[in-house]
């Protein structure tokens, strides 16, 4: 069927290609990826000779309207180097030009590398902020960790290995010590999660930068006193007085 297909693809390890994904992938009339040499790999694990074109949401105006014009008559695919598209990924103005013309877009849902470290942290889940990468200019990455300092929510970093000290020094100025993970190599060989405080981790990879891609989670604020007996007392008194 023609219009746009999302498809996710594994964020390490190929076993995690969904079946589902897999026969779109061979079905597909043209496949959007970022890297073509690293799409070859997953299309070759995949079964699929489907033609490949590369796409980047900084492509030329025109690459996207052509691909939003075939997708009227053809299956266009979007896939990623990694997890899912358009989560630090391209793709969010291509579905957003996709919709405005008015084509069938649907989504092939799979890994994402956020989710995942999310539910490795041991770090609260009920609510979220993903905040990708941080800027790398200091001052830019220290406005960034200021405006979300005071949200009550466990925060989600993309990191890489070089500024993972640097950012979690950063975190420590601009957030306070909290609790966070840092999840490395998720769903590979190397796969590995390290929890505690912001201070802590940063004690462990300041002279050790750890190789592979990386995810920072940092819990929320502590929380705020709780409201004494008292005044629970007194407003459960007051709703009362209020009743007919
Ligand atoms: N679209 C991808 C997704 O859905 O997760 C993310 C793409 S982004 C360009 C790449 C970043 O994702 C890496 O720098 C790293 O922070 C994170 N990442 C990707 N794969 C990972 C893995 N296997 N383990 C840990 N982090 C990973």
């Amino acid at each position: 069927e023609p219009g746009l297909y999302i498809v996710a693809g594994p964020i390490g390890n190929l076993g995690d290609l969904t079946p589902r994904a897999a026969e779109i992938l061979r079905r597909a009339d043209v496949i959007a990826v970022e890297d073509t040499r690293v799409s070859a790999r997953l299309l070759r694990h995949a079964g699929s000779d489907r033609p490949m074109l590369p796409y980047h949401d900084h492509s030329a105006d025109h690459v996207r309207q052509r691909l939003v014009d075939r997708m009227a008559s053809e299956s266009v695919a979007l896939l990623s180097d990694a997890g899912t598209p358009l989560i630090s990924d391209p793709g969010y103005k291509l579905v957003r030009d996709a919709r405005a013309a008015g084509r069938k877009i649907t989504t092939l849902p799979g890994p994402s590398a956020a989710i995942s470290a999310l539910t490795l942290s041991g770090l609260p889940t009920d609510r979220f902020l993903f905040m990708g990468f941080l800027p790398s200019k200091a001052k830019a990455r220290g406005d960034a960790l200021d405006e979300v300092a005071a949200l009550r929510a466990t925060l989600v970093f993309y990191e890489s290995g070089p500024r993972l000290a640097d950012s979690l020094s950063a975190m420590v100025a601009h957030l306070g010590d909290r609790d966070a993970s840092v999840s490395r190599e998720i769903s590979k060989a190397f796969e590995e999660t390290a929890t505690g405080p912001l201070t802590a981790l940063f004690a462990r990879y300041a002279d050790a930068p750890p190789k592979g891609e990386i995810v920072v989670i940092v819990g929320p604020p502590g929380e705020a006193p709780p409201p004494s007996a008292e005044d629970a007392d007194a407003a459960l008194l007051e709703a009362m007085a209020r009743l007919p």
